[in-house]
């Protein structure tokens, strides 16, 4: 298993980010990012410390562990540069909070995180096909979550990016241990949202991709 959307005590999570690595790899993971949220306030905070320790837990724990963010309730026209500067930081994996459609996440969000080449578009809640069709070009995953709430878009992004070609992360968006994936989470999951079973393994080789 790999996910690639996790929280900690950096932004809203309930973990210091050893013992969500340490709870990952007792789940059976292979790989973790950690994506803290982040804005201009605290992008060089967040990244510089979980960098500090991803080589100790990858070594120590024996699971690859990426320090990266999410980008969160950045202005859109400001996001392309957060993303840069994420990635100027040493993020390994950007992911951008879309528009999930249960919280206001400003509109013209998703686009932006699309347009900045973010490496995950999270919840995306009701996007458009026109920005299903942009993602696709620009190699932008998609996420489909398993997070309540933002999971509702599910089945409107798996539709939309299977009939359109944009590629997709299955992710938990992990807050607190009991977030963490099992397969009766992945399968309830892929199921609501109208993913065959054997669509995962296409959606885990796209996030091995992004771990490159
Ligand atoms: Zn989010
Ligand atoms: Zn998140």
């Amino acid at each position: 298993m790999i996910d690639l959307h996790t929280h900690t005590l950096f932004s809203d999570g309930a973990l210091l980010p050893s013992e969500l690595v340490c709870r990952t790899k007792a789940a059976g993971y292979e790989a973790i990012a950690i994506t803290d949220h982040c804005d201009f306030s605290n992008l060089d905070f967040v990244i510089k410390r979980i960098k500090r320790i991803t080589k100790i837990l990858s070594s120590e724990y024996g699971i690859k562990v990426i320090a990266g963010t999410e980008i969160t309730y950045v202005p859109p026209v400001y996001i392309s540069k957060a993303v840069s500067l994420a990635r100027k930081l040493g993020a390994g994996i950007v992911v951008v909070h879309g528009e999930s459609p249960v919280e206001p996440v400003p509109i013209g969000t998703n686009k932006a995180g699309i347009l900045a080449g973010c490496d995950i578009l999270a919840h995306p809640g009701f996007i458009t096909e026109e920005d299903v069709i942009l993602a696709a070009k620009k190699n932008v995953y998609l996420e489909i979550t398993t997070r309540r709430g933002h999971k509702k878009g599910n089945l409107h992004v798996a539709s939309l990016s299977l009939r359109l070609g944009a590629s997709m992360v299955l992710n938990t968006d992990t807050h607190e241990p009991e977030d963490l994936l099992d397969l009766k989470k992945i399968n309830d999951t892929l199921k609501s949202a109208g993913i065959s079973k054997d669509y995962l393994k296409t959606m885990t080789d796209n996030s091995r991709r992004l771990l490159r």
